[in-house]
């Protein structure tokens, strides 16, 4: 259940609401809003006594929370989640655009493309550098080399970086290199590598398992946001329906869904949800207009000789033709793609 206290409460009633729940083995999961402080109540299934929440001093009210997920829920915490990355606010009026190569694949191919993403307006720069692949004699990733990559193109663009963490053990060492933190669809049940990414407190990504609910999508953010880690994004990725002209089948509908069920910032990844580069301008423009606060998608410079996912790369030109386009459909619907800041100059110091 949620306790909600009065606006005008008082510390020492709140201390005692907050020590009400922990006294009955639960644990008090605080958002303060800027008008009322808000408890979720985090208990093991057993039944709270709801009526005495209600009477106790400087409650407003309580409200039970059916669904299986609760700090995740909008019952939980009604506004939306927003925090900075890069020039944007996510979750606010800001639409982000990251981009990048499926893999980092050399550090002249991850340089070349960060440098025509941000020409062309994205926000955050992707690239994978340990790969989920579904054959173990396709490429992996480069590993550590592939983050360093990443961080010096991250250096000359000012562009912060996602990428993806595949097991807990390596997540000390991307957090390292990397501003947020990608859970691919195949690991979003990883549950050990969920809790490491909470524990983490860096910003995490994410996306949804591949047949997976979205209501099991969002007890997966449950997991993050139980080590208080509250900058979470869900990612929609597309998921696998009998129809296989596509590589995947884009859930527009999850967008909408998972805003209304949850107050965290939704991205759309258009790449794989369609898997051929001719449709993913389509659902971008789609993505904006459903209400994502964002799109993650694959750029290359070329293609063709992509080591992984070169089909549905788009290329530089393409990319920044579809950044326009997106620009004027969330205008339409009261978003603002932001403009990207130039990188400062190195500031010269004198002989
Ligand atoms: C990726 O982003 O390159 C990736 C492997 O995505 P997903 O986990 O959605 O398949
Ligand atoms: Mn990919």
């Amino acid at each position: 259940m949620i306790i909600i206290m009065k606006g005008s409460a008082s510390l020492r009633e709140k201390t005692a609401v907050i020590s009400w729940v922990e006294e009955h083995d639960c644990k008090a999961n605080i958002f303060e809003g800027v008008e009322h402080m808000v408890i979720g109540v985090i208990g093991d299934g057993r039944p709270l006594n709801r009526e005495q929440a209600r009477m106790m001093s400087g409650v407003e009210r309580v409200v039970p929370v059916l669904k299986p997920f609760k700090v995740a829920s909008r019952e939980f915490k009604p506004t939306n989640t927003q925090f900075p990355l890069g020039d944007c606010i996510v979750g606010g009026d800001d639409f982000v655009i990251m981009a990048g190569p499926c893999s980092v694949e050399s550090r002249s191919q991850i340089l070349e493309t960060a440098h025509a993403v941000k020409e062309a307006g994205a926000h955050i720069l992707r690239g994978g550098a340990f790969k989920p692949r579904s054959s173990p004699y396709s490429f992996q990733g480069l590993g550590e080399e592939g983050l360093q990559y990443l961080k010096e193109a991250s250096e000359q663009t000012g562009m912060p970086v996602v990428t993806e963490v595949m097991e807990p053990a390596l997540v000390p060492l991307v957090t390292q290199y990397a501003d947020i933190l990608q859970i691919g669809a195949r690991n979003m049940q990883n549950y050990a590598l969920l809790h490491a990414v909470g524990r983490s407190q860096h910003p995490v990504l994410l996306k949804r398992g591949m047949s997976s609910l979205i209501e099991e999508w969002l007890m997966c953010a449950e997991y993050i946001l139980s080590h208080g880690n509250t900058r979470v994004m869900l990612c929609e990725r597309g998921i696998r329906t009998f129809e296989k002209y596509t590589r995947n089948t884009f859930d527009i509908n999850a967008i909408a869904v998972a805003k209304h069920l949850s107050h965290l910032p939704v991205i759309a990844d258009p790449s794989h949800a369609t898997g051929k580069w001719e449709y993913v301008a389509s659902a971008s423009r789609a993505s904006v207009a459903a209400g994502a606060d964002g799109v993650i998608i694959e750029v290359h410079p070329k293609p063709d000789e992509a080591w992984s996912d070169g089909r549905q790369s788009l290329k530089p030109e393409r990319f920044a033709k579809l950044v326009t386009q997106m620009r004027a459909i969330a205008e339409s619907v009261d978003r603002r793609i932001p403009e990207v800041s130039p990188k400062p100059d190195p500031i010269l110091l004198p002989a």
